[in-house]
């Protein structure tokens, strides 16, 4: 498996764009990996391609960047009764965990990745998951990646390695991580092309990106983005 490659999870969101750039300024070949499942809102789905031409053309990164691949995995929709899948309003349970958390999610999607990688000889994932957001998906945990890794090593018979660039880092910080991978250029297409919105929004332009600006997405976005500004200036 090679060392000098990557098969990054990438959604079109703020988080996997900044993963995506992490990726190509250290390995030698970087792959994207996306998934569908039914999810109400498409735009972030159509947003993968206009961003990876983007950032195609920052440094020497159109020769770094290789293939897309798209799964398509129905089942979720059918084990998911959220507002992720379904016309219901978003809420937040009494666990703090937004009504859009699907069950497992991240190690469905991070297993599927890890045997797509398999397939193209790559030894490496990256991940945008995060412990700093919300109160913290339980299966965006450091220990939750790092015991899958485990699993999907003895799992393949091959050393599979899962980096998560992002894990304790909050929005702020991934604004200023974007900066400094790829300048202003790349913070602009994070503006411009990435997707959060919970509502699916890109109606409304806001400084930073498209959005409903009320539901908790938008609202960490745009919190991380007045942060790192009033740092900057
Ligand atoms: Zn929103």
């Amino acid at each position: 498996m090679s060392n000098s490659s990557a098969l990054v999870l990438f959604s079109g969101g703020q988080d996997s764009t900044v993963c995506l750039a992490w990726a190509l300024d250290r390995y030698q070949r970087v792959e994207t990996v996306g998934f569908t499942y039914g999810q109400r809102h498409a735009v972030e789905v159509a947003q993968r391609p206009v961003i990876r031409s983007k950032l195609a053309v920052l440094g020497d990164w159109r020769a770094k960047l290789g293939a897309d691949t798209v799964l398509d995995l129905p089942a979720l929709q059918s084990i998911s009764d959220t507002a992720l899948t379904r016309e219901t309003e978003i809420a937040f349970s009494s666990t703090g965990l937004p009504t859009t958390f699907v069950p497992g999610r991240n190690l469905l999607f991070l297993t599927y990745a890890a045997a797509l990688a398999y397939r193209r000889g790559i030894g490496t994932l990256v991940g945008g998951m995060c412990e700093t957001d919300f109160s913290g998906y339980p299966d965006c945990r450091n220990a939750t990646i790092q015991a899958l890794a485990q699993a999907l090593s003895l799992g393949l018979d091959k050393p599979m390695t899962i980096e998560t660039p992002l894990m304790f880092v909050d929005k702020a910080e991934t604004w200023d991580m974007a900066s400094k991978l790829g300048g202003e250029a790349l913070v602009d297409t994070v503006v411009e092309d990435t997707h959060t919105c919970y509502l699916g929004d890109r109606s409304h332009r806001h400084d930073w990106g498209y959005g409903c600006g009320s539901c908790p997405a938008c609202a960490l976005r745009a919190k991380g983005w007045t942060e790192w500004r009033a740092k900057t200036r």
